[in-house]
């Protein structure tokens, strides 16, 4: 045992723990009962692993190369913002640049490794945690607050080490994945292991963690307080993704009503529609279903629903499958095959929608507010040269394929005509050396207020508009849509969402453009109905999501829908528009429903 303690109890003691219900919010629906496995860090997330004594050496290096890489992104950001911020930037870089050399820090964690036999980033964690909470009993206030260069120094040998862990994934098929905030790119990494559920102290219904959940069924809760004292490594848990509840150390009871539940891995033969292609409301409004799919398997299962083409490629999925670098040849061959797959019906492929420190180049500093920062279309205008590569292979994929593009968080006009440029140039450059080259059609994410009142314009300047509803909301209501403590404000069937669906729908119209549904909204049954009637006709969702809303549209009347959209016309709050649409729904469709849907 080393003098810092083991953070993990992975034993049990002799007597039964008691029963204990945690409330949580259901995200992910369905069922089931494992073994807890409580993933930490917030860049690369990683959870307790013991290594045999012959690998000790290798991790040893291992950690070693993430200290050098660290170091040379922290000289280089030191340098880089000499001048420009004052004097605090440069100051802090070399504060971090002491700490990260400073032999004690080093040492104490190289003992970690060796003695503890755990992985790196176990090692790092457990040393932090030391640190800051020494710095954090200390009454100098100054001196206090060094706990926060701590986790910050911490944090970026964390991400450095990311890429290169040989080390094996040691989870078990009934492990349940806990975690204060879940990365899309961890679900990913993790999945092919087979966790059975998760649970997190934050996240939303539109995080995209919880819509890779739900596609791949698994349950999901999220909202559970304090999460790494309520629930530790090794705990049998419960996550009930129907009624949102984690149970603790479950009693027999709990455990049968779980195994009478029917998993939600497959799809059952009544989902499938009966038949396939255009589908139309009763009093025949055609409305089209694409697929949300980053990859051709995922949209060969949505054909098979009866989607008609890829209506949003995530394209910085890539990014976890090729370590944050897929060159050009990459994406080229990555889109030809979601081209193949899709077809004549095509697919709309977005830029990457990530903040700089998804760039390979990790050399950016840490931005307070993300989520209004440098991000989606801005990064890839300030840092070109991602940018470009990107539609490089857009451009020779669309020769191959119907292959358009979409660009993500537009907020100004401006911003679409440099693309243009940018397109037309690297268009020019490649066909003088002789490579062939097609003529996507650029579309826009309307997913930013001002995109919402500049929709006219928008229309008329983009080929095509892609509602991203998830966004949307969390940009009209000013509610982080991946923090669980602003849910409640959150809110998709706000007044002015409503207002602002309508009227990029009019916009498209008017111009004579088509216009995509494309967030969560579009997927959900509950929704639909509204969209419909607010004269949504193109909805692209995720595969698992097809049949229930096929079965929706076709049951509904869009007169019936318009109805709808009159009675709440003049709902001043949202929890008005709520109760409207629930009574309305409930009157006239509820047989279009599963039987243990929720309502409001
Ligand atoms: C959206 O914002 O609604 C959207 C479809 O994109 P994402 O969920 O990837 O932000
Ligand atoms: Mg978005």
């Amino acid at each position: 045992m080393s003098a810092l303690g083991n953070f993990e109890q992975d034993g049990h003691t002799d007597a039964e723990p008691p029963e204990i219900r945690l409330q949580a919010r259901a995200v992910s629906r369905g069922i089931v009962a494992g073994r807890a496995v409580c993933l930490y860090g917030s860049n690369r997330q990683f959870y307790r692993i013991e290594i045999p004594v012959e690998a000790v050496a290798a991790e040893l290096t291992r950690f070693r190369d993430a200290i050098a890489a660290a170091r040379k992104q922290l000289s280089r950001l030191a340098g880089r913002n000499k001048g420009a911020i004052g004097h605090s930037g440069p100051g802090i870089f070399a504060a971090h640049l002491a700490l990260i050399d400073d032999p004690s820090f080093g040492s104490k964690i190289e003992n970690e490794i060796t003695r503890q036999r755990v992985n790196a980033e176990w090692a790092i964690k457990s040393v932090t945690d030391e640190y800051v909470s020494k710095y954090k009993a200390v009454t100098d206030e100054h001196l206090r607050d060094r706990y926060i260069d701590i986790e910050d120094v911490s944090d970026r040998i964390l991400s450095a080490l990311g890429g290169s862990s040989e080390l094996e994934l040691l989870f078990g098929k009934d492990s349940v994945v806990v975690a204060e905030d879940l990365k899309p790119s961890t679900l990913v990494e993790i999945f092919a292991h087979g966790p059975r559920a998760f649970i997190t102290e934050n996240g939303g219904w539109t995080s995209h963690s919880f819509i890779l959940a739900r596609e791949m069924k698994r349950p999901a809760v999220t909202g559970v307080k304090k999460i790494f004292r309520q629930i530790k490594t090794g705990d049998r848990v419960i996550v009930d993704g129907f009624n949102g509840q984690v149970i603790l150390n479950p009693e027999p009871e709990a455990l049968a009503r779980v195994s009478k539940t029917r998993p939600q891995t497959e799809i059952k033969s009544s989902e499938r529609p009966a038949q396939l292609g255009p589908i139309a409301t009763l009093d025949g409004r055609k409305v089209r279903i694409y697929a949300n799919a980053d990859d051709p398997a995922a949209y060969l299962r949505a054909k098979e629903f009866g989607a008609e083409g890829i209506g949003l490629f995530r394209s910085e999925f890539l990014l976890t499958r090729f370590r944050n670098r897929p060159s050009e040849d990459e994406q080229v061959e990555a889109y030809i095959n979601a081209a193949k797959a899709a077809g004549e019906a095509g697919v709309r492929i977005r830029t990457f929608d990530i903040n700089g420190d998804r760039l390979a180049d990790q050399s950016f500093a840490r931005e307070p507010n993300p989520a209004l920062g440098l991000r989606g279309v801005r990064l890839g205008l300030k840092h070109k040269t991602s940018l470009r590569t990107q539609l490089r292979a857009l451009l020779r994929a669309s020769h191959a394929g119907r292959v358009d593009i979409i660009l993500p968080l537009v907020s100004d006009i401006g911003e679409v005509q440099a693309v243009r440029k940018i397109l037309a140039a690297e268009s020019r450059n490649l066909r003088s050396k002789g490579t062939e080259v097609g003529i996507p059609k650029l579309g826009v994410m309307v997913e930013v207020p001002s995109a919402v009142l500049m929709a006219d314009e928008f229309a008329e300047e983009a080929d095509f508009l892609c509602l991203g509803t998830n966004d949307l909301i969390q940009y009209l209501l000013a509610a982080d849509r991946d923090n669980e403590s602003v849910s409640e404000w959150y809110r998709t069937l706000h007044p002015a969402v409503v207002r602002a669906v309508r009227k990029v729908i009019q916009a498209a119209a008017n111009a004579n453009r088509p216009v995509i549904v494309c967030g969560e909204m579009a997927g959900s049954p509950y929704y639909v109905p509204l969209l419909i009637g607010l004269g949504a006709s193109e909805l692209s969702m995720n595969p698992t999501s097809i049949p229930r809303v096929r079965k929706i549209i076709s049951g509904i009347a869009a007169e019936e829908a318009e109805t709808l959209v009159k009675n709440i016309s003049d709902a001043r709050t949202v929890n008005e528009v709520e109760s409207k649409v629930d009574k309305h729904i409930r009157k006239n469709w509820l047989h279009l429903f599963p039987e243990d849907f929720t309502f409001h």
